[in-house]
């Protein structure tokens, strides 16, 4: 049974790592990294990485996911029927005991414990917390995990009329404030304009909206992510 540190100094496992970091979509580079996991010892990883790219492809499918066909529970994470041996159950549970293994065997290398993150596809997926703690971890996580979602639990865009609002640093509630350097790597939507109305300036500069809360929130996960990433 290889430890943590071995597979770690891997260069196959390195090497693999690295491809799947830059293409995060590519399932055959996530296969490889679990046979070698395999080969190496690692079974509870291995296991973990082959049963969330099913879990993924089942996802994909649609076709009665996530209903268990056999007791009818919708299962998700940490949750299924024990001794249910539908599909559908089967798979949530083998993702449970797994990842209760390699978790316990700090697997989430370069981020701490006050960030959240999810597995998704066998590998570190997704981080949330404060974005203050985003800024200062998340350059090291993105070297580190394929991650493709990061979520400030601290922001929220507020919403107007039609849309939903970023600003930068002064104005709006507070957790609709960014600051300058997240707020100017925001893409999409748009980004407002000083003008004059009857002599009076309307500084809308500082204002980054979107139409909808979702599309603000992705917009936000993706400034993040490429700013860590050109850290
Ligand atoms: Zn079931």
């Amino acid at each position: 049974m290889s430890t943590t540190a071995e597979t770690q100094s891997d260069p196959t496992l390195a090497a693999l790592l690295k491809a799947i970091i830059a293409d995060p979509a590519d399932d055959l580079a996530r296969m490889a990294y679990a046979d070698r996991c395999d080969e190496a010892g690692d079974r509870a990883r291995a296991e973990f990485i082959r049963v969330q790219l099913k879990i993924a492809a089942l996802e994909r499918e649609g076709l009665g996911w996530p209903f268990c066909a056999k007791c009818g529970r919708a299962a998700g994470w940490y949750d299924y029927t024990p001794r249910c041996y539908g599909e559908v159950c089967r798979l949530r549970m083998r993702e449970y005991y797994s990842s209760r293994r390699f978790i316990n065997w700090g697997w989430r290398a370069g981020v701490p414990q006050s960030i959240a993150v999810t597995y998704g596809r066998g590998f570190v997926s997704e981080v949330s917390g404060h974005l203050d703690l985003l800024l200062e971890y998340l350059p090291a996580a993105v070297r580190l995990h394929p991650v493709e979602r990061a979520g400030a639990v601290d922001r929220e865009p507020v919403r107007d009329t039609h849309d939903w609002n970023w600003c930068e640093e002064h104005g709006l509630p507070r957790a609709a404030r960014l600051p300058h350097a997240v707020f100017v790597a925001l893409q999409g939507g748009t980004r407002g304009k000083d003008y004059r109305i009857q002599g009076t300036n309307v500084p809308l500069r500082r204002y980054h909206w979107y139409g909808s809360r979702k599309a603000a929130l992705d917009a936000l996960s993706d400034a993040l992510l490429r700013l860590a990433r050109a850290a």
